[in-house]
């Protein structure tokens, strides 16, 4: 009997929970009724402020199939979505999230990919942004052209983190022990073949959305720096620039003062050079300082995660064999 998993992580979701459950369920009996197919949910409450927990309590009474892990505080999606991974026992294992806006009812065909079509892994892509601010569109699309110009490894536009996975992708995924998690980047590194389905965006069912401006920002810094060096080589090519810029400049001045002569006047020209270069400076020493604190990050092997408590036998993390 093949089993799937059902990952799904979740900050102040309790209004949100009950409905996806439902939905989930309903989805299950109608959907995968005929073959004799084995669910499982991972509820991963990621340090809610609400009665998230007590929720996904009270679903493990109801129903056996529910599984949860609590973490300590808020650790963020990235990891609640690793953790899950880790304590997944499935065949086949999909990522998402509680407001419903990854339509389980997508689930059979993402199935069907893997199972009948034979892919490896089945993606989902929103092909509309509706219901987002603009300005928050915007710049989401400014990012994905930037981070594709800039990196090897090709980030879909629009790509959203639910999607099916085989067993062999998903222990792929958990031999990535990075710190630093930018989950899109790390499906498309393991490679493998991948189907996408698009769909048009659905608003969350209830509760609100997690993601500020500001948040959504740092996380595009994350997924720049964690998968591309060009920042480093921009920098780089900037800063000569300026020094040529700059070496133009002085030649300028100093055969303009040889023929003109100059008295007190060379003081516009000074501040501008002085106020360029130190500019490109702090342009690059910000850039260095980004891949710092990231090698500074990963050397301190910090947990990803604390699990305060659970019902899963999750692995444990580092594997000795
Ligand atoms: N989430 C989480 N930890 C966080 C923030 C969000 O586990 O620190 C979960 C959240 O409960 C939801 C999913 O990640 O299930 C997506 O969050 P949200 O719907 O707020 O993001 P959006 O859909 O607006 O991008
Ligand atoms: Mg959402």
């Amino acid at each position: 009997m093949k089993k799937i998993s059902v990952i799904v992580s979740c900050y102040n979701e309790e209004k949100a929970l009950p409905l996806f459950y439902e939905e989930m369920e309903r989805i299950r009996k109608k959907d995968f009724r005929e073959e004799a197919i084995e669910f499982e949910y991972l509820f991963v409450n990621d340090g809610s402020k609400d009665k998230t927990l007590e929720v996904i309590k009270n679903l493990h009474q109801q129903d056996e199939k529910v599984k949860y892990i609590s973490f300590s505080r808020n650790f963020g999606k990235e990891s609640a979505m690793l953790a899950g991974l880790e304590a997944a026992t499935g065949d086949y294992i999909t990522l998402m999230d509680a407001d419903l806006q990854d339509p389980p009812t997508l689930l059979r065909e993402m199935y069907d990919a893997i199972v009948v079509e034979g892919y490896d892994t089945v993606g989902t892509r929103r092909v509309s942004r509706k219901g987002e601010p603009p300005i928050r569109s915007l710049f989401a699309r400014l990012f994905y052209k930037m981070i594709n110009h800039m990196s090897k490894i090709e980030m879909v536009d629009g790509a959203r983190d639910y999607r099916l996975m085989t067993r062999q992708v998903v222990d792929s995924i958990l031999e990535l022990k990075e710190y630093n998690r930018y989950s899109k980047g790390l499906f498309s590194y393991v490679g493998f073949q991948t189907k996408w389905i698009e769909y048009e965006n659905i608003e969350r069912v209830a509760g609100e959305t997690k993601w500020s401006f500001w948040k959504l920002f740092r996380y595009a810094v994350e997924g720049i720096t964690a998968f591309s060096t060009t920042p480093l080589i921009l920098s780089s090519i900037i800063g000569i620039i300026f020094c040529l810029a700059a070496f133009i400049v002085i030649l300028f001045i100093i055969v303009k003062t040889m023929v003109f002569g100059d008295p007190t006047s060379g003081w516009p020209s000074l501040a501008c050079i002085v106020v360029f270069v130190s500019g490109v400076q702090l342009f690059s020493i910000g850039i260095i300082g980004q891949y710092l604190s990231k090698t500074y990050l990963e050397v301190k092997k910090r947990p990803i995660y604390i699990i305060k408590e659970k019902n899963t036998n999750q692995k444990i993390k580092i594997k000795e064999e």
